[in-house]
């Protein structure tokens, strides 16, 4: 007899798993369906034995210092600051837009001054704002938001920026200065040997017992268990009762080229061409030395694995009442980007799995023995 089943071996559910069974002293099934733990943080080596992000290029940063230690545990970390270009009217110019990004495109000589007044007078009135089309005009204007924000969104999610919701572009900011970091949180680190050798030494623990190419449905009626942390989609746990959640997906194109670098920096991205948002050179972000270089190329689709919830207000609506029906079922924690529909970072799922770690002492007496 199990004390948790727990659904997912990515952030929420591995740091739970470590904390129930290090904590409580409890027994913990942590399942997943791919081959592999550590969620959509995933990375391993490529044929050629480069450190590569299976699904997409995942950068550590986070203001938590709670967080930041807690994962300290399981890594040591390698310091890194995050630089993207965009690759906008035929230059690679810094985003989020910044002093340089201005000077450049447009051959000026600005002061951070000077940008701030360029930029009122280009910004337009909104009232309320309400959507990612909004926070962008209001900001900058309506140029810069088409040269990189409307394609690139369009691109990403299917949809036009009025049609998300603010919070979406208000994840990349503005500056009138020249940093050209893409975060501007206080630690910034990659796990130096990896995320899965990271998830590797969080779940290593006599009370925890792993199955990989394991589905909720091939176990849930057949391992005894008293509970169950769930953290895949919200909408497949009810059989899509109320309708299906819509996320976006995407395809990953890796590739390996003979050569040592590709581009200056980890990210480019492709706000007015191509197919793909963005192009990553994992060298970069992990600092392996190597005569070949590895890259992911993005491919945005509605069909796929679900990656991203889309943050729009009738999205919200749907959640609410696959929400309000997980409140109500007993023995079942809902934790994590998919089963919570949140656009979260990877810290704030670690915050949101601590968070629930602690709810779960506050209800629940520790059975370990019983
Ligand atoms: P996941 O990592 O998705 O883990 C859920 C797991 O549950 C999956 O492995 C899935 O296979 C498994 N599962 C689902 N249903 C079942 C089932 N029925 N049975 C068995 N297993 C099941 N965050 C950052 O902080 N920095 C970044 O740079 C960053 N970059 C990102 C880039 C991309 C392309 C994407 C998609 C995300 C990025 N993120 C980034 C976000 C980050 O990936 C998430 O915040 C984090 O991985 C969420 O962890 P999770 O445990 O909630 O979900
Ligand atoms: N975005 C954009 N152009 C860019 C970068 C970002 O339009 O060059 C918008 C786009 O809608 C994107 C969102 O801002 O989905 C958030 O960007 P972020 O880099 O945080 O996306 P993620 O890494 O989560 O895919």
């Amino acid at each position: 007899m199990y004390d948790w089943l727990i659904v997912g071996a990515g952030f929420a559910g591995s740091v739970l798993a470590e904390r129930l069974a290090n904590e409580r002293n409890e027994r913990v099934l942590l399942i997943d369906r791919r081959p592999h733990i550590a969620g959509n943080a995933y990375d391993c080596y490529d044929d050629e034995g480069l450190l590569i992000h299976q699904y997409g290029p995942h950068i550590f940063h986070t203001n938590s210092k709670q967080i930041f230690d807690h994962l300290s545990r399981f890594t040591e970390w390698r310091f890194y600051e995050h630089r993207v270009l965009a690759e906008v009217d035929g230059m690679q110019v810094p985003i989020p837009i910044n002093l340089d990004t201005v000077n450049k495109l447009y051959g000026l000589n600005l002061t951070s001054e000077q940008l701030q007044d360029w930029f009122a007078e280009r910004a337009e009135k909104v009232s309320e704002i309400k959507t990612s089309e909004d926070v962008v005009i209001s900001t900058v204007g309506r140029e810069l938001y088409e040269k990189f924000f409307r394609g690139y969104t369009r691109k990403q999610w299917g949809l036009d920026p009025s049609e998300l919701d603010k919070s979406v572009t208000s994840r990349v900011p503005t500056r009138t200065n020249r940093d050209d970091r893409y975060f501007g949180d206080e630690f910034q680190f990659m796990p130096k040997h990896g995320y899965t050798r990271m998830f590797e030494k969080m779940v290593r623990h006599p009370n925890i017992h792993v199955m990989t190419q394991t589905d909720y449905e091939d176990v849930r009626h057949v391992v005894p268990h008293r509970r169950v942390i769930y953290t895949g989609p919200i909408d497949e746990y009810f059989d899509f009762r109320f309708g299906k959640l819509p996320y976006r997906s995407l395809r990953f194109e890796h590739v390996t080229l003979d050569k040592t670098w590709h581009q200056s920096v980890a990210v480019v991205n492709y706000p007015q061409t191509n197919d793909y948002t963005r192009v990553t050179e994992y060298k970069h972000l992990t600092g392996q030395e190597h005569q070949k270089t590895a890259l992911t190329y993005e491919y945005p689709s509605a069909e796929g694995d679900p990656y991203y919830p889309i943050p729009k207000p009738e999205n919200q609506e749907l959640f609410k009442k696959y929400e309000r029906l997980a409140l109500t079922t007993p023995d079942v924690w809902f934790v994590g980007r998919l089963a919570t529909y949140r656009y979260y970072n990877m810290d704030q799922i670690v915050g949101q799995a601590l968070a629930t770690f602690r709810r779960i002492n506050e209800s629940l007496p520790a059975q370990a023995d019983t």
